[in-house]
């Protein structure tokens, strides 16, 4: 694995053997991303049999004409590593990615990004490269909000999002988009680098908050029979909570939601991240080799001292992140506050005699700090 991964690293993915296998990306994603088997599976194999596409295609195998492109649908609720799994594919297979929030496009006449701000902020990504960006990765994210206005009875946005969706259906399938050099505004003197987006590979992403109920109402589960305890489970489809719901996403469920047709036949690949108990919250924030604990560990070392957590620290940490329910997301900012007159102090303490500079982080400074911490 070493020698392909560290390969692909330095050239990109375009050849077939430089290509990791699916079995080689999950691991690749393991060590950054805790759980979510099923999503990095699923991610693993459409990002293989993407790029095996586009690589074959350039050694003329006649085969990889037939194959569609296999774009994406990431569900789940915020801050469970949705954007990290993107990321770390993409650093992975050295390819440029951009993370557009679709709650900032509008239909083209409005005020707000155009659609091909996608394809902007990827090209502005791969530091203005065209071949880099039309093998790319662009995240669409929040795509749930701009379901269709008749599909909601909350619908905050002014402009339908059926018309964002609309507009998405060409640079998701394969268009050539006109972009401005070094990003900005189109204007009519200035020229255009034209973008084939045919190979890059959409991945869109949204909480989709309500989409559970909508799946129970179709096994026939009912609401009141959501987050059930027991064993007897949502209509016996082994679904143990909400979260577990959206594993069970049909196309008709999404289109109930309000995503078009359309829409939805460009992301035939659909697979869901589950909400962070508190096991996993633990495990993130010591195991992944950039884990928090490590990075502040590793800013203190810097300064000769050496950081400790104690477990009760951590587990306190961990409580308060699932109070503030913004996933491992709210791990950080409870972290940076409980650390912020450590690393304040820490460049300016003296040695004790004898002994090397030490700063433990209890339970009770974790749990002092978060009582007046925000709930975001
Ligand atoms: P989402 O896109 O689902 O809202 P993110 O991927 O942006 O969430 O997660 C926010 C942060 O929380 C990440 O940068 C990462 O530090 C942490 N995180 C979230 N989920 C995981 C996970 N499963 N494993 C490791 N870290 C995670």
């Amino acid at each position: 694995m070493e020698n392909n991964v560290t390969r692909n690293q330095k050239k990109g993915v375009k050849r077939p053997g430089d290509i990791p296998t699916p079995v080689q990306i999950k691991e690749y994603l393991d060590s950054y991303v805790v759980g979510q088997d099923e999503a990095k599976k699923t991610l693993a194999v459409a990002a293989y049999n993407h790029y095996k596409r586009i690589a074959h295609r350039g050694n003329g195998n006649p085969g990889s004409n037939i194959i569609g492109k296999s774009n994406v649908l990431l569900l789940g609720k915020t801050g469970s590593g949705k954007t990290l799994l993107v990321k770390t594919l993409a650093k992975l297979l050295s390819v440029p990615y951009h993370v557009q929030d679709c709650t900032k496009i509008t239909a083209s006449g409005y005020v707000g990004s155009d659609v091909e701000d996608c394809i902007v902020g990827l090209l502005r990504n791969s530091g203005y490269g065209r071949e880099a960006s039309e093998r790319g990765i662009v995240m669409l994210d929040e795509v749930d909000k701009i379901k269709s206005a008749s599909a909601g009875r909350s619908v905050t946005r002014d402009v339908s999002g059926e018309c964002v969706q609309q507009s998405l259906l060409k640079i998701m399938e394969g268009d050539i988009v006109g972009c401005p050099h070094q990003g900005g505004r189109k204007n009519p003197e200035q020229p255009l680098f034209y973008v084939n987006t045919s190979d890059i590979l959409f991945i869109a992403s949204g909480a989709f908050v309500g989409l559970d109920d909508i799946v129970a109402r179709r096994l026939g589960a009912g609401k009141n029979r959501i987050g059930f305890s027991g064993p007897g489970n949502a209509a016996g489809t082994g679904a143990k909570d909400k979260g577990e719901l959206l594993s069970l996403v049909q196309p008709c469920d999404l289109r109930e939601f309000g995503l078009i047709p359309e829409f939805i036949g460009r992301l035939p690949i659909i697979t869901s991240v589950s909400p962070l108990g508190k096991d996993e919250l633990l495990r993130i924030l010591t195991e992944p080799c950039d884990s928090l604990v490590n990075q502040y560990t590793g800013l203190l070392a810097m300064d000769g001292v050496k950081l400790e957590f104690t477990p009760e620290s951590l587990n306190a940490v961990a409580d308060r992140a699932i109070e503030l329910e913004t996933g491992a997301r709210g791990l950080r900012n409870i972290l940076e506050e409980v650390m912020r007159d450590v690393m304040f102090n820490a460049p300016s303490m003296r040695k004790p005699r004898g002994r090397e500079k030490c700063v433990v982080i209890t339970e009770d400074m974790v749990r002092s700090y978060s009582l007046g911490m925000r709930v975001a």
